[in-house]
């Protein structure tokens, strides 16, 4: 679509000054409203009446991007009801991931480029943490005052002028956004934005974007998966931020029916201190354990606690008492009868356990997968509703790779805050997992994982495996029993809601 289909059905003439459409393609709604403000020196009362009411709090980014009464009143008052201009004021439409309008949620300071700044043009697309660089002026996009570097956010000066710092820096200038409009390149944005934008639709036919939603700290994840793209390859992204990412895509055969029940306890309404998992997770997690025990010095004495709550040798290091037998954390019970192994979630990140679960619900809602009428547990559903879904291997995969590093950065709190009493956290890097679900055809192509680097870790909880659980080891029905044995902190339930709905 070009802009000239896009500004279709608005007013012959702006509405105000500095409303003009036609010489800034894909101008975001703060970018009209920077224009407005300091061409027209609008008073409180007049932007009042274009929907922006409290001029001290409000974020004019925030206000515009996402629906809502400001967005709204914006759009009426400048007589662009009937036209499409508003539909690019949200980064969701730029996204190649779609993220569930996460984006435009998403309070971020402004993205501006200085050449753009002048006409008080902004774009969407600048708020979207993967584009480094102004599209058509090359320039570096800045988040910080040229001036005097602080941090730039869509607020109100108080004159009532947007776009310009406390410092009283102003890149806005009023003959290059006035009389001097027509020299904005308005063909070359108009081209580059409409063949962007077909690239980025048909992206979002498949991509789907997962974080785990109580944390705020996703952005760097999803800017390192929206940049695995050819398309923008060489042409806006520079440097790599520091990201790890895993893709499971392999060919092969999907796994038999029943797989997914013991992750379907992940991240339920009842939160659970042992899940069992399928056998091959076994050996993994062995080796997670053995990990996060010899990343100690081996002279590091078994923590008192440790010992006690685990029934381990106190007079032994942590590694003589855990590298001869690292399985002794993880499968206090052994393997079931359908040869499943029972992990201990009380030592496992919960932030990601939780995740898994989220990663379940999203592939069973993109993929709308046809319910038999049956009423079911939500695990129960989950399960069901994954077993028929083609692709479901890569889901599997990327799940075992989130949990085995969920419980081996978990276990290394647990054993860090035992010992250092404190100051634990310090020492231990920490990471997010984000993923990306690639969906065509009613198929699951591939996940992508991706671990980036984030402040804290999760709030410490205790190992508890005491000898005397003995969970029920030959019916599902006796594995949801043993949930009542539980320390774990409670999870909010909403999506057992949006579960049951499906029925
Ligand atoms: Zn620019
Ligand atoms: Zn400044």
């Amino acid at each position: 679509m070009a802009w000239h289909d896009v500004i279709q059905g608005g007013p012959a003439l702006p509405a105000l000054l500095g409303a003009e459409l036609e010489p800034y393609p894909y101008i975001s709604g703060y970018g009209l409203l920077r224009r407005m403000t300091q061409l027209g020196r609008l008073m409180g009362v007049e932007l009042t009446a274009l929907g922006i009411r409290n001029r001290v709090a409000s974020d004019a980014l925030i206000a515009t991007q996402r629906p809502g009464a400001p967005k709204a009143g914006l759009l009426h008052a400048l007589a662009l009801r009937a036209t499409r201009v508003g539909d690019y004021w949200s980064p969701e439409v730029w996204s190649p991931l779609r993220t569930g309008r996460m984006l435009e949620h998403h309070n971020l300071p402004l993205r501006d480029c200085s050449f753009c700044a002048a006409h008080g043009y902004h774009c969407a697309l600048f708020q979207l943490p993967f584009i480094d660089r102004c599209p058509w002026h090359a320039a570096k996009l800045h988040t910080g005052c040229p001036q005097c570097g602080r941090t730039c956010w869509a607020r109100f000066h108080p004159d009532l002028r947007l776009g310009r710092c406390e410092c009283g820096y102003d890149a806005f200038e009023v003959r290059t956004a006035s009389t001097n409009m027509w020299h904005f390149p308005a063909a070359e944005v108009d081209a580059w934005a409409s063949r962007y934008l077909d690239w980025v639709a048909e992206e979002r036919k498949s991509r789907l974007f997962v974080v785990p939603s109580p944390h705020t700290d996703w952005m760097p994840g999803y800017a390192a998966l929206a940049r695995q793209s050819l398309e923008l390859e060489g042409m806006l992204v520079t440097a790599q931020p520091t990201a790890e990412l895993e893709e499971f895509s392999d060919v092969g055969e999907d796994p038999p029916e029943g797989e997914f029940w013991g992750w379907s306890l992940l991240g339920g309404e009842r939160p659970m201190t042992f899940v069992p998992l399928p056998a091959t997770m076994h050996v993994k997690l062995t080796q997670a354990t053995w990990d996060a025990v010899t990343a100690f010095p081996a002279d590091t004495p078994t923590p008192f606690e440790f010992a006690t709550l685990n029934g381990l040798d106190e007079g032994q290091t942590l590694q003589q008492n855990l590298v001869s037998r690292p399985e002794y954390l993880i499968a206090p019970h052994g393997f079931s009868s359908d040869q499943r192994t029972w992990l201990n979630l009380s030592a496992v990140d919960p932030t990601a356990a939780y995740f898994c679960g989220e990663l379940l619900d999203r592939v069973i809602s993109s993929l709308e997968v046809r319910d038999d009428g049956c009423s079911r547990s939500l695990q129960a559903a989950r399960s069901h509703a994954l077993d028929g879904i083609a692709g479901r291997r890569h889901v599997a995969r990327a799940l075992e790779a989130i949990l085995v590093r969920a419980y081996t950065q978990g276990l290394e709190t647990v054993l860090r805050s035992m010992m250092a009493a404190g100051n634990a956290s310090k020492c231990q890097r920490w990471s997010l997992p984000t993923a990306e679900i690639v969906i065509a055809n009613d198929v699951i192509r591939s996940v992508r994982v991706c671990w980036t680097p984030t402040r804290s870790a999760p709030s410490r909880r205790t190992v508890d495996t005491p000898a005397s659980i003995s969970p029920a080891m030959k019916t599902k029905t006796g594995s949801e029993a043993s949930a009542t044995r539980q320390r774990i902190r409670k999870r909010p339930t909403r999506r057992a809601g949006k579960m049951r709905q499906k029925k």
